[in-house]
C-alpha cells in the first residue's frame, strides 16, 4: 500500500529545563517568556549569553527563524527557540516581507515605513489593500532536530494609521472580521487572533 511505513515523524517535546530565546531584544525575549510560562522552562536570551546575531540571509520566514535558533543551539548546547515575522502585502508581491524591519530604516521608523507602503499601493490603481502578518518559530535542539511553525493573520490596509497601542505596522493592519485596526487593540485582544498568537498556540500544543 503507498505511504506505508511512512508514518509523519512524531514532534519533539520540549522538557523542562534551560530555553534560550534566540534575541537579543529584551522587549521580544518577555513578551516570548510570558507565553511560554506554565511549562516549567528556564528562560534565558541569546543577548544573555553574549551569543553573536547571525546574519538573516534565508529567503523566508521560517529559514529565518530556523537559522537564528539553530546557531544560539549550536553555540549555548541548549534548546533554543526563535522567530521572524513580517507584513506581506499582496499587491506588493508580498514586501516587504522578510524585510519589514528593515523599511523602518536605521531609525526603526515604522511612520516611514507605513508611508513607503502607502505610496507604493496608491502608485497602483486599483490594487487590492490585502495584506497578512505572518509570524515564524523554529525550535532548535543542540543535536541538529529542528521544529517550524507559522502562524498568519489575514486583513486590510487601512489610511491614514489608526491607534497607538502596537508596535510596527500594527496602526494600518484592520484583520479580517474587526472593526479595529491592531494598533487601536489591547495586547490581549491582538494576541487572541494575531500571526504571532496563533504560531504560539500551535507551539504550545505540540510541545508540551
Ligand atoms: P523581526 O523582529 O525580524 O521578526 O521583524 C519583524 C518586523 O515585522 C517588525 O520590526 C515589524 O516591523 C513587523 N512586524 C512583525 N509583527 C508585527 C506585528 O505584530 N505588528 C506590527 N508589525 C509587525
Amino acid at each position: 500500500m503507498s505511504g506505508e511505513g511512512k508514518e509523519p515523524q512524531a514532534i519533539r517535546r520540549l522538557a523542562p529545563g534551560r530555553l534560550v530565546i534566540a534575541s537579543h531584544n529584551q522587549g521580544k525575549v518577555r513578551e516570548i517568556a510570558a507565553l511560554l510560562e506554565g511549562h516549567g522552562l528556564d528562560v534565558i536570551s541569546a543577548g544573555e549569553l553574549d551569543l553573536p546575531e547571525p546574519e538573516e540571509t534565508g529567503t523566508t520566514f521560517v529559514m529565518n527563524a530556523e537559522l537564528k535558533a539553530r546557531a544560539a543551539a549550536d553555540l549555548s548546547g541548549l534548546p533554543a527557540l526563535a522567530d521572524d515575522s513580517g507584513l506581506c502585502v499582496d499587491a506588493l508581491g508580498g514586501d516587504p516581507g522578510i524585510f519589514s524591519a528593515r523599511w523602518g530604516g536605521e531609525n526603526k521608523d515604522f511612520g516611514r515605513a507605513m508611508r513607503l507602503v502607502e505610496d507604493k499601493l496608491a502608485a497602483l490603481p486599483d490594487a487590492p489593500r490585502t495584506a497578512h502578518f505572518v509570524c515564524a518559530l523554529a525550535l532548535a535542539w543542540p543535536d541538529g532536530h529542528v521544529e517550524w511553525f507559522e502562524g498568519r493573520v489575514d486583513g486590510t490596509l487601512v489610511w491614514p494609521p489608526r491607534g497607538d497601542k502596537g508596535h510596527g505596522y500594527d496602526p494600518v493592519f484592520r484583520p479580517d472580521g474587526h472593526d479595529a485596526t491592531f494598533g487601536e487593540m489591547d495586547e490581549p485582544a491582538k494576541n487572541a487572533i494575531s500571526h504571532r498568537g496563533d504560531a504560539f498556540r500551535q507551539l504550545v500544543a505540540a510541545v508540551f
